[in-house]
This record gives C-alpha cells, structure tokens and sequence, in this order.
C-alpha cells in the first residue's frame, strides 16, 4: 500500500491527509500539540480556497458551515466611504472550529493520527525513503507532507535560505457570539473594512445558522511589532487606538471579552522556497501550506493556497504509484504551485504597502488607487483559479 506521512495538523494537513486517504493512500498524521484543535477564530474563504475544498471533498457540507459574505466596502475611520460596498458575494466566511471539525470527519478511516509528535530530524536521499522522527520513533513512507506551518522543522533542514521574518504588523482576532451583539439593524451584521494610518479594522458576518457558530468575526491590524501585555490590557488599548471610529467598530470591541482576543505576531517567509518538492528515493517530500509560502493576512489568502495546494497534489499525486510516476508528480507540484504563492505573495506585499501608508501624499494616492487595486487584488488571479483537472 502506498504511504504518506503529513507533518501537522492544521489546516493545511488535516485537508491533505484527508485528500490522500480518499486516494487510497494510508496517511499518518503527526501533530506535536496534544490534541487537534481550532483556534477560537474565523476565516474568510474566497472563491479559490472554496473551490479547492468542494473539488477535495464534494460532501464535505461546506455551504452548511460557511456563510456567503457581500463586499462590505471600505471606509475611512469617520465613515466616509473609499471604496462603496456592493451586494455582490465575494466570498465565504467559515468559524475555525466549524471548519475543523469538516476536516477530522473527512480523514476517514485510514488516517492514523498521532498528537504529541515533533517531528526533529527528517532523511532523505537517492535510493531512500525519507524517514521523519522525533528523536525516539522514526517513520518511513513514499511520500513526506511538510505542513508543519511558518515555522516547519522540514523546511528548515530542506530550503534553509528560507526564513520566518515579521512583517511589521501586530494582529487581534474575536469571534463575537451573536448574544453579545447590539442589536442595532444595519450595524455589526453588515461587516466591511475600514483603513486608517498604520490600524485596519475588518469585521465578517458569520451568519446566524442552525450548524455551526453565528455572531461576527474582526480582525484588527496594527503597524508594529506584537504587545507584550496581557489579554485585557491588549483590548483596553484596541478601544483607545479604535476610540471614535465608525460604527460597529466600538461597540464590537466593547462586546468582546479579553478571553475571546487571539493576539497573533504577523510573520511571513522571505524568500519563498525555490522548490516545493524534495526526491527521495521512490518518492519525496512537499511542502505545503504556511511551511511553503506564509504571508501577511492581507488578502485573507494563507488558508486559500493551503486548499489549493492540497487539491493540486491530489490532482497530481493522488493515483501515482512510487518509483519514475511519483518523483514526476511531485515535481509537477514544484512547478506548479511555486509560481502561483509567488503571484499571491507580490499582490498580498501590494496590499500591505496600502495598509502600511503614511504621511499625506502617501495616504492620498492610497485612497485615490484603493477603488482600481482592491477589486484587482481581490478578484483577479484568485477567482480565477480552479482545481486542476
Ligand atoms: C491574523 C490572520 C488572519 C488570517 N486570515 C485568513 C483568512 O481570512 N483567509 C485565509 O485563507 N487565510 C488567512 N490567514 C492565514 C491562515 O491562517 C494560514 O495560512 C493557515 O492557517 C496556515 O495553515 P497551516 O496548516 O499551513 O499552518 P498552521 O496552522 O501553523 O499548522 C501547522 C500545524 O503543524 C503543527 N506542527 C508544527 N511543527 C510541528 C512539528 N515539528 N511536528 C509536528 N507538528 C508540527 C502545529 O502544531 C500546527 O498544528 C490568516 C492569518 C493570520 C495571521
């Protein structure tokens, strides 16, 4: 039987590992926490990430937790509109823990999943099967999925030159149950962004539906580095930084409590690996998901290329069986994927420099350039893409 070993179990992998089991693959999954578990927060899914999850697993019931999202717009802190808002879907907006669980029911039964395993060395070499362990168990297989995120233990050993840096921008993220909200019609369900200098603040509807969690996601960004203060000191400064802005904003930082804040540093990988496959042997190692192409949150992509990366080496890798098919599939993968996280980087680095704006000029031509870049950024190369045949 074919084996694969996916390293990590976040989004990434657990989408992979459950791709390759439906492929007929046996996958062991290793995660280092001690158990598989969703952070408190959201995501928005745009039409690509969508598309390579419906294309992964048709009966993953993705519309029962993923609600359709309008374009809110975006405004400036007093309001007024930059770019107008329109009624046309954009996008999906999915709970973390709704998604997580999708993605365990869709590992099946050949997925043997082993929490509490850091995986600290990894083989590889002409004539050998890589091999992964921990320092106590090693583990061998045709195929190695590094989807141990911006950090992965694999890439460093396999691209060293690619690094985790930070992107000069701290982030909070809440889910606000829907019990919590004012009841204001028109107020926080409506969602949209808003841009100020060095601070952005985003909020997404998460529906009100019989499965899975309502109520609205935000998200806020700041120029700087990450605050070293406690969680309710954290959210006191977010409603003095977001003192005065427009509605919702104040009064969904006013109905989140300091346990529902999720703090993150905003880190990315420079440069992108060159390669995103590894032979060995009969077969290889990939990289995938944050391990390959970690970026600012910009444009809400990270997950998105995840998807599609899974989708991509099912495509490829999902029916080769190891030895001269498999080694051509995985480096069909490297040269395909590689390109396209190294498009979505440069547009997601375009929108940082918007949100990175200072100083009047800079802050003008910003405004005056949002309305013709942000449908370019968030329409262009995504929506387009779909799953390959
Ligand atoms: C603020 C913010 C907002 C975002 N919003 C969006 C959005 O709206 N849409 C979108 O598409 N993307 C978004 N992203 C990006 C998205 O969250 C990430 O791209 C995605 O979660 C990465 O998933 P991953 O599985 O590759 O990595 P991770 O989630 O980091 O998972 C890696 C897993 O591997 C495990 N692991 C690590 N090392 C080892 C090891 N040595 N051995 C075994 N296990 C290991 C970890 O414990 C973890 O479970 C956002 C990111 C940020 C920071």
């Amino acid at each position: 039987m074919r084996t694969a070993v996916v390293v990590g179990a976040g989004l990434a992998g657990l989408t992979t590992a459950g791709a390759l089991a439906r492929s007929g693959w046996h996958v062991v999954l290793l995660e280092s926490a001690e158990r598989v578990a969703a952070p408190p927060t959201a995501l928005v899914l745009w039409p690509n990430g969508r598309r390579a999850l419906e294309s992964l697993d048709p009966d993953g019931g993705w519309s029962m937790i993923a609600s359709p999202l309008a374009d809110g717009g975006v405004r400036r802190p007093d309001g007024q509109w930059l770019v107008a808002p329109r009624a046309a879907g954009a996008g999906s907006a999915v709970h973390l823990e709704d998604l997580y669980d999708a993605l365990v029911a869709g590992l099946g039964d050949r997925v043997e999943v082993r929490t509490g395993f850091r995986v600290t060395t990894i083989l590889t070499g002409p004539g050998l099967r890589p091999v992964v362990g921990d320092g106590r168990t090693e583990i061998e297989a045709d195929l190695v999925v590094a989807a141990d995120g911006i950090d992965s233990t694999i890439r460093r050993i396999l691209a060293p030159g690619s690094v985790a840096v930070g992107s000069g921008f701290a982030a909070w993220q809440a889910v606000v149950p829907g019990y919590r909200l004012p009841s204001r019609s028109g107020g926080p369900a409506a969602g949209g962004e808003t841009l100020g200098v060095g601070y952005r603040f985003v909020s997404v509807p998460l529906g009100d539906r019989a499965a899975g969690h309502g109520g609205v996601y935000w998200i806020a960004t700041a120029a700087g580095a990450p605050r070293p203060e406690s969680p309710a000191t954290q959210l006191e400064l977010l409603r003095r930084w977001f003192a005065g802005w427009h509605p919702p904003v104040g009064e969904l930082l006013a109905a989140t409590h300091a346990g529902d804040l999720v703090p993150r540093e905003v880190r990315e990988l420079r440069p992108l690996p060159r390669a995103y496959a590894f032979p060995s042997g009969p077969g290889g190692v990939v990289l995938l998901g944050d391990a390959a192409h970690a970026m600012p949150h910009h444009l809400g992509q990270g997950a998105c290329l995840a998807f599609e990366d899974a989708a991509t080496l099912r495509s490829l890798a999902g029916e080769a069986t190891p030895g001269a098919g498999l080694t051509a599939a995985l480096e069909a993968y490297s040269r395909v994927r590689q390109p396209r996280a190294a498009t979505v980087v440069r547009q997601t680095q375009r929108m940082s420099a918007v949100v990175r704006a200072r100083g009047r000029l800079a802050l003008r031509a910003r405004d005056a350039a949002l309305g013709h870049l942000r449908p370019r950024l968030l329409s262009g190369p995504f929506a387009e893409w779909s799953p390959p045949a």
